[in-house]
């Protein structure tokens, strides 16, 4: 369940009293310490003992070790069965700690408090926790879901504007995938920045709430939801050997603007649409450059993905402004026509 906090966190503060717990631990990195605990601390009214848990920020941290570093911490502050970790942070925190809850003594409860606009919209809902695996995303996890979710809008006044236009790409695609009216909202926007993203954060997590309520498992319709992440996933990949990376919703926002074209392609979309979402993503994403990457090496990540078979790749892709299809499978030629597309693009 998703819950919005007011200001005076009146809503995390009955949960907290209501549920019987032995311990809160909570779990920050480095900048959601310094910007976010204390607005956390600051509001929170509780008897129950409390320790924070605190790791360096970044990617690179979503690992075994750390993990591993966290379970031998909660054994030595004597966590027990009853004790409750709160994940204060963006999706590495929400992953890494889900993760580690559900693991420790067979699973402790958890709830997820996302402090960035890609956690609130998308990492901190779903039930998918999970660490990474030497250089593969996600590779060790599990579905279990937080006791609730709980969204401060306000932490997104320190975030920086890089990571802000990361999260709104996940937003873009809830929009196109399922909800044309949010994603006629969204493109309104002149200037991403917290404020003028505040109004639409709720419409956004209640349409992928909606969505894993239907398919947990992804076995059908929660492939939806991949949608720009084919492409995206294997541009994210081949930008980490680079100095500067680009974050994953760069990366998805430029999958998006491949997958929009390949579902014309595809014919699943008319040319008016795809012109209009193209141009719709484009406004905020117009800078990310794919030239130092071949359309072969993009495709042999795409084939390499356990998923594909032959020649043939699959895809969850547009089938209006708002709908969507998965499993759709496409040949090479079209993924190498949408990849040229994109370089004429930048
Ligand atoms: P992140 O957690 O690394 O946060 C990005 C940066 O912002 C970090 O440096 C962090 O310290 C900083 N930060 C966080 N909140 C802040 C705040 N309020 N003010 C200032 N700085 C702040 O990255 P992210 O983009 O939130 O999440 C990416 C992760 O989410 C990836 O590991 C990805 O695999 C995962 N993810 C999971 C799911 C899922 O369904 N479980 C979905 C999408 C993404
Ligand atoms: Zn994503």
């Amino acid at each position: 369940m998703i819950t919005l906090l007011n200001d005076d966190f009146s809503a995390l503060n009955e949960f907290l009293t209501e549920k019987s717990f032995s311990k809160i631990f909570i779990l920050v990195d480095e900048n959601t310490h310094d910007y976010c605990l204390p607005i956390v601390l600051g509001n929170l009214q509780t008897e129950i003992p409390m320790e924070i848990l605190e790791v360096e920020a970044g990617e690179e941290m979503k690992n075994i070790q750390t993990a591993n570093h966290l379970w031998e911490i909660l054994t030595e502050m004597k966590a027990d069965r009853k004790a409750l970790l709160i994940n204060l942070g963006g999706g590495v925190i929400t992953d890494m700690g889900g993760f580690v809850a559900s693991t420790y003594k067979r699973g402790i409860r958890f709830i997820n408090i996302p402090t960035t606009l890609l956690s609130m919209c998308d990492a901190s809902i779903g039930g998918k926790t999970g660490i990474d695996l030497m250089h593969y995303k996600n590779m060790v996890g599990t579905f279990c879901f937080p006791e609730q979710i709980f969204v401060f809008t306000d932490f997104l006044k320190t975030l920086p504007y890089k990571e802000l236009r990361s999260g709104f790409a996940e937003m873009l695609k809830h929009g196109l995938i399922a909800d044309q009216l949010h994603w006629e909202e969204l493109i309104k926007i002149h200037k991403i920045d917290a404020e003028s993203v505040f109004p639409y954060i709720k419409a956004s997590m209640d349409i992928k709430e909606e969505i894993v309520k239907v398919d947990c498992y992804e076995k059908n319709v929660r492939k939806t939801l991949n949608f720009g992440h084919t492409i995206g996933h294997a541009i994210e990949s081949l930008f980490l050997e680079k100095e500067n990376p680009v974050l994953h919703g760069e990366a998805v926002a430029i999958g998006m603007i491949c997958e929009t074209y390949l579902s014309y392609l595809e014919n699943l979309i008319s040319e008016e649409d795809c012109q209009k979402v193209i141009d719709g993503i484009r406004k905020y994403y117009p800078d990310v450059d794919i030239s130092d990457f071949t359309n072969s090496s993009i495709i042999n990540l795409l084939l390499n993905d356990k998923k594909n078979t032959d020649n043939r790749i699959n895809f969850s892709l547009l089938s209006g402004v708002g709908t969507s299809v998965f499993d759709h499978e496409c040949m090479t030629e079209n993924i190498t026509a949408t990849l040229d597309f994109y370089r004429k693009l930048s």
